[in-house]
């Protein structure tokens, strides 16, 4: 390359079936275009005897060469093999994914007559390196820098996972960001100047195997994103299946032969319904026409939007729930939305445009942003955010996105959620409470991190853990110890734990191995919490009320034993009271959890004995 530009950073959509790249130059953004002259390219990669090939040449020889043509490898990255999404996932493939170590998946090809195993990052590090190629070939630089976006309801280890697989293209991410958010800054950025007030933007997002939808509040340049729902398994891969699947069943009433069976007929097929479904979306019929599809036989056939749209209706509704659901995740009413933004490939389709705009009333919906751009653009107004490159206008804008479940903690293996972070809170975010020891000289605390909505941990995912040691000997609840959650801008978590008196510290940051949750077992989860709230609740009270009478009957312990106090009882009132205190402790730690009258009323019962230090210790 003939220079350096050390600060110029590109954005890209890592999408799951095509990828899109964009650059912030001139005081606008760029879409760089590929070698083949298309705005988008396959995120596709294909080995062969001779060669390694990414994007447009991988897919173009998909149909010859099936076995060893990589896609889809973002459904794969940061998952364990034995998910059950990979699980049904590798069915659909007609490349092999094996169990790796660690329960890794990982992709299984014939590279220059050998058999190789790549991971999913390592797949998709070629995908961003062939985009960093695009780029570097458009700008006549080499390019570092860089803002990937993924669905919003990546965990953080299919995060950490594209971010390391951007460290394998050699890249320097500069952050992760979601790509309903990346792209309502692309609409942000259109409207800012006039934007007068706060507006709730819904962002729509149907890619080629994902749906997104987000909720954001634009307000003097801050977008705050305040729900986030999706599907990671709906998008125009889907509609394609379904018209393959319509066509197979014309060509075996025509022929009295089921294609099905042959990998690369089907293949073709599926290539050429993807063409016709393009079309759809601004013709209202079209043809399919494929020579020599299936032992010779030429395959000719025609389809009309209104079939296509019969053939995938409840799909198209399915993406329609998930904006319902965003909604009532975020408390509001679909009249409450100002403007509603359709990106992603597939959001082109009319019907679904149609369903969209009835859902919110006839509305218009805001089309300005080219469907298949709009995150790469966004990414490209955060990269140059992120660098400095951006005019003033740029400079104004702030990203927040959200956390999907709740963050908090157990002390001590107790079974109760204590939540520092709470679902839905915008990130990056830090939040510090102080716990204290429950038991006389205890020198040790461990530390249970856990995400989820639910009272007790049992019912939530637990991410890690750690046990602080070097607490200095002391009464129960005098040693403070600051537990801390730092969410990075990426999502990642990291805990620490310091005791204050000494500064003894410990810390963890949730990794890759530790796996996190799916959206599916988000979606559940949240819904979990729904249905058990009032059991959850009950638990909540009980707790409370335990902790107040154990801490009265603690603090009367230590009160007692204090020389001033104690010696102003007479002897057999001081023994009346230290009898009632032991008998507190002991009914407290024999006991499971219990209703929480019963530790109000021994709490009344306890303070009534408890009166004469109570006056004492005031005067
Ligand atoms: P994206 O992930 O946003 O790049 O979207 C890719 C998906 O959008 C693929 O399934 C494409 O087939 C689909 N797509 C692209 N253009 C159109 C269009 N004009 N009409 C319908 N679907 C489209």
């Amino acid at each position: 390359m003939a220079n350096h530009r050390e600060g110029l950073a590109i954005g890209i959509d890592l999408g799951t079936t095509y990828s899109c790249v964009a650059v912030w130059q001139n005081e606008r953004v760029e879409i760089i275009v590929n070698d083949q002259g298309n705005r988008t390219t396959p995120s596709f990669v294909a080995f062969t005897p001779a060669e390694r090939l990414v994007g447009d040449a991988a897919k173009n020889q998909v149909a010859r060469n099936a076995t060893n043509s990589v896609f889809d490898a973002k459904r794969l990255i940061g998952r364990r093999f034995s998910d059950p999404l990979v699980q049904s996932d590798i069915n659909l493939w007609s490349f092999k994914v094996i169990e790796g170590p660690s329960d890794k998946p990982m992709i299984v090809v014939n590279y220059k007559g050998e058999e190789k195993h790549f991971s999913a990052e390592e797949i998709s590090s070629m995908v961003l390196k062939k985009m960093r190629e695009i780029a570097e070939a458009y700008l006549g630089t080499t390019v570092k820098n860089v803002v990937v976006t993924v669905p919003a309801y990546f965990n953080d280890s299919q995060r950490k996972a594209t971010k390391d697989a951007g460290g394998i293209a050699g890249l320097n991410v500069l952050r992760i960001i979601n790509e309903p958010t990346a792209a309502a800054i692309a609409y942000g950025l259109d409207k800012i100047a006039d934007s007068i007030g706060k507006r709730n933007v819904l962002i729509f997002d149907l890619g080629g195997g994902t749906a997104d939808v987000s909720l954001l509040s634009i307000e003097k340049g801050v977008f705050e994103v305040k729900a986030v729902a999706g599907d990671t398994h709906l998008g125009g891969e889907d509609f394609d299946n379904r018209m393959v699947k319509h066509f197979v069943e014309i060509f075996r009433r025509k022929h009295k032969v089921d294609i099905s069976v042959n990998s690369r007929a089907l293949r073709r097929l599926r290539t050429a319904c993807e063409k016709a479904k393009r079309i759809l979306s601004s013709a209202i019929e079209t043809i399919i026409e494929v020579d020599s599809l299936y032992d010779g036989i030429d395959f000719f056939s025609t389809i009309t939007r209104a079939k296509f749209a019969e053939l995938n209706m409840d799909l198209f509704r399915k993406s329609i729930d998930i904006v319902e659901k965003c909604l009532t995740d975020a408390n509001m009413n679909k009249s409450c939305v100002h403007d509603v933004v359709v990106t992603g490939g597939s959001s082109r389709i009319p019907k679904v445009q149609q369903l969209l705009q009835d859902f919110f009333d006839g509305k218009e919906l805001c089309k300005s942003i080219n469907p298949d751009e709009a995150v790469a653009y966004g990414a490209a107004v955060q990269a140059a955010i992120l660098t400095g490159i951006g005019n003033g206008k740029l400079k104004d804008i702030v990203l927040l996105d959200v956390t999907p479940l709740s963050l908090g903690i157990s002390i001590n293996y107790t079974d109760d959620m204590s939540v520092l972070i709470p679902r839905n809170s915008a990130i990056p975010a830090k939040k510090e409470s102080n716990y204290t020891t429950i038991c006389d000289n205890q020198t040790s605390m461990t530390i249970s991190v856990y995400e989820g909505e639910r009272a007790r941990n049992t019912d939530n995912n637990f991410l890690g853990g750690f046990t602080l040691y070097g607490i200095p000997p002391a009464p129960r609840c005098v040693a403070k110890v600051k537990v801390c959650f730092d969410i990075d801008a990426n999502g990642i978590l990291n805990v620490s734990a310091e005791e204050l008196s000494t500064g003894v510290m410990m810390n963890i940051t949730i990794t890759n191995d530790k796996a996190r949750l799916s959206s599916e077992e988000i979606d559940r989860m949240v819904q979990d919490a729904e249905t058990f709230k009032a059991e959850d609740d009950e638990h909540r009270k009980k707790v409370k009320a335990k902790e107040a009478l154990e801490n009265y009957a603690y603090d009367m312990r230590s009160t007692i034993n204090n020389e001033k106090i104690g010696s102003k009882l007479a002897p057999a009132a001081k023994k009346n009271i230290q009898d009632a205190i032991e008998e507190a402790i002991e009914w407290l730690d024999g006991l499971q959890l219990v209703d929480s009258e019963l530790y109000h009323d021994k709490l009344k019962w306890l303070e009534n004995i408890c009166n004469p230090i109570t006056i004492y210790g005031k005067q």
